[in-house]
Order: C-alpha cells, then structure tokens, then sequence
C-alpha cells in the first residue's frame, strides 16, 4: 500500500514525511526499489500533515527510538519536523534525524540549533571520501561543494544535538575506510551501514 508514513523495524519506529530529498543517490531505493522497503510503500502521493504523522505514530512509548528516515530527506521539512519533535519529547520519546547533512546549505543558514534539546542524534550519510567522488555516486544537488558542505554540517551539529554519527554505505565501489578517517579526525561517531540488495 502505498503513503506509508510510519513502519517498524525491530525496537524502532521510522518515519517517511517526504520523498524529496537534496541528493538523487541512483543507488536510493526510490530508484532501485519503486519505493518498496521490508513490505511497505514508501511512495507518498502528499506529503503528510503534522497531525497525521503524530496519529501513525501513536504510542511513543512502545519504541527504543524514533527515526525520521525516508526515503527522502525529513529536513526539506524543517518546521514540521521541529513541531512533530516538539510532541514526541512532551511524550519522553528518543529522537534521532537520518539526513543528507545538506540542510544548512539548502537554508541558506545554520538549522541546527533549531533542533536543539529536541533531537538526540543525528545520522549523516557521507557515500564518498573526496568532493568529486562523493559528486559522482550521490547525484547532490549542490554539487561537488556538497561533500564540505556535509562535514561542515556534521562538526557544527555537535553544538547542538548530543550524538553525531557519519553514516556510509558498504558500496561496492567506495573505500569505506577512508570516510571513517574522516569522521573520526573530526571526533565523529562512524557507523558502516550494509548495502542491501534484497527489499524484504
Ligand atoms: S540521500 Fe538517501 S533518501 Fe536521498 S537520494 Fe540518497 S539514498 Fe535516497
């Protein structure tokens, strides 16, 4: 079924506001997957209101953590996403941000303590260890000045929002050891997520 705006996967709950997104990764599941991912549609006719997302969550308490996921990038909807965290931390919940660490250039401003004493971690997906290899395989919509952009991003979030944690994917092509390099010359967590090649 397609509009799904809330699934489960173990202990957590993840969250799908928009399709939109500042990068057009060709490896995304949008692409590779018709928006198909472990048995829901993540293919939104419209994007969904507030109210909405907060009556799919229902019940914080039942998760370890909630996630603003995707497939898209939730910060393309900051005021949403600073309302919707607003609710679900009255309600004690643990809040972590999946993004593309683009928002700041999008804004044209720094966004990040917009999510401060909201947001409890932050996951910043860097697929590429150099400004053109990270242009190549991700498709961002700033270019090649994306890849400082995000490090930018990444180094001033920890200002704000108490865990930072470059994300990469185990692509076949990229040398994973490198990006963790970088995240940890800059005192940032690093977590290699595996590259999945099977939807379900
Ligand atoms: S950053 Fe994530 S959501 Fe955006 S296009 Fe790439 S894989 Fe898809």
């Amino acid at each position: 079924m397609k509009n799904t705006i809330f699934y489960t996967l173990g202990e957590n709950g993840y969250l799908n506001i928009t399709n939109r997104c500042m990068m057009a990764c060709p490896y995304c599941i949008k692409n590779k997957w018709d928006n198909k991912f472990y048995g829901n549609d993540l293919k939104l006719d419209a994007e969904p209101s507030i109210e909405q997302i907060l009556s799919a969550i229902g019940d914080v308490k039942k998760y370890k953590e909630i996630v603003f996921c995707g497939y898209g990038d939730a910060l393309t909807r900051l005021e949403t996403v600073v309302e919707v965290c607003r609710v679900l931390k009255e309600k004690g919940a643990k809040i972590r941000i999946n993004t593309a660490g683009l928002a700041n250039k999008f804004y044209g401003k720094n966004i990040l303590p917009r999510l401060k004493g909201l947001v409890d971690a932050i996951s910043i997906s860097l697929n590429g260890s150099n400004p053109k290899e990270h242009n190549e395989i991700n498709k961002p919509a700033f270019g090649e000045e994306s890849f400082d952009e995000i490090l930018k991003f990444a180094k001033e979030a920890k200002n704000c929002i108490p865990e930072v944690t470059i994300t990469a994917v185990s692509l076949p092509s990229l040398d994973v050891s490198k990006i963790e390099a970088l995240a940890k010359n800059a005192h940032l967590n690093f977590r290699l997520r595996p590259y999945l090649q099977d939807n379900e």
